[in-house]
């Protein structure tokens, strides 16, 4: 039904860190990350592959990293829905030596290198998912029991204290444990199941984040500005009429400035006036009027005061 979406949080960091000028210290700490995001992505991928593969004897319906909101907000690796329970899966990928600790509740690892470090529980975590997602349920009148468990997605983990009161479960073990769950109580009839699974669907919020100068304080003179080619990954296409050139790989692209204003968006600010667009893409202010009035930018303020904003939730992202 959903599939995981792109993390913009991740597109940013890619992004910041071409951006920044060489050397700089802060890139290091952006690569490390990028690797614990990607190794999340890693984990949350493999639980979806096994679901994928795997039929189910009964009606479901599957979701991949939701973020819905009740008393607050929150974000569920996996979802898997079914006329007579849900089920959560909160999916975890470290590597090493696992330790589950009840009290205080927290997730220590032990790495191969001797590394230890330090979590929050993902049984607090998952037990407070379980909880809000019962709220938003609730707040529509939908009365469905919800079971969850906890996935172990890095094929090289050990355990060696389980959690107490906690399911764990490896990739292979979720559809057994799935249809393990007993079928009893009033099922969702067949329209007020579909009627869930678009409800789902259209509470369904794309996380954006705080641009990464932002977040991690680099000041705009570290960024490299220029219009970025899509074909070889440079920065510094050309505007030519009509379009913009790579002098690199010379390609044309006449869409190529609109890549680098999401850069923008999610590297440098949240916002952008028509001075800071003409440097950031080195045109001119006619070309930076037309530019921004074609995105479909909302905007604040008039003539020169004027600055733009982007909708990341109207952006067609894969
Ligand atoms: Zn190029």
């Amino acid at each position: 039904m959903k599939e995981r979406s792109d993390s913009l949080t991740l597109k940013g960091l890619i992004f910041a860190q071409s951006r920044i000028t060489m050397n700089h210290p802060i890139i290091s700490v952006l690569a490390s990350k990028q690797s614990i995001i990607e190794a999340g992505i890693g984990g949350e991928q493999r639980v979806a592959e096994v679901l994928q593969k795997y039929r189910f004897p009964f009606k479901n319906n599957i979701f991949h990293d939701l973020s819905l909101s009740s008393d607050s907000n929150f974000q569920i690796d996996h979802l898997i829905k079914t006329p007579y329970y849900g089920v959560v899966l909160e999916t975890k990928n470290l590597a090493g030596s696992l330790e589950f600790r009840d009290n205080p509740p927290q997730l220590i690892q032990r790495r191969e290198d001797g590394q230890i470090k330090y979590y929050e529980s993902p049984v607090v975590q998952l037990e407070r998912n379980i909880e809000l997602l019962t709220a938003w349920l609730s707040e529509r009148n939908i009365h469905l029991p919800l079971y969850g468990a906890i996935v172990l997605a890095y094929p090289k983990q050990h355990v060696e204290i389980p959690p107490a009161n906690a399911t764990l479960l490896f990739p292979n073990m979720i559809p057994p444990f799935i249809k393990s769950l007993p079928q009893q109580g009033t099922r969702l009839d067949y329209s007020s199941f579909n009627r869930l699974s678009s409800g789902l669907l259209k509470s369904h919020q794309i996380y954006i984040p705080k641009p990464v100068c932002e977040s991690y304080q680099i000041p705009l003179i570290h960024i490299k500005p220029g219009v970025r080619c899509e074909t070889c990954g440079k920065l510094g296409m050309i505007k030519v009429p009509r379009t913009w050139h790579c002098p690199f790989c010379k390609v044309n692209n006449h869409l190529a400035h609109q890549g680098t204003l999401v850069e923008w968006f999610l590297v440098v600010k949240k916002s952008i006036t028509n001075t800071e667009c003409r440097d950031f893409l080195h045109v001119d202010i006619h070309t930076a009027t037309r530019i921004l009035q074609n995105m479909q930018l909302q905007s604040k303020g008039t003539f020169r005061n004027r600055t733009y904003f982007m909708d990341f939730r109207k952006l067609p992202l894969k």
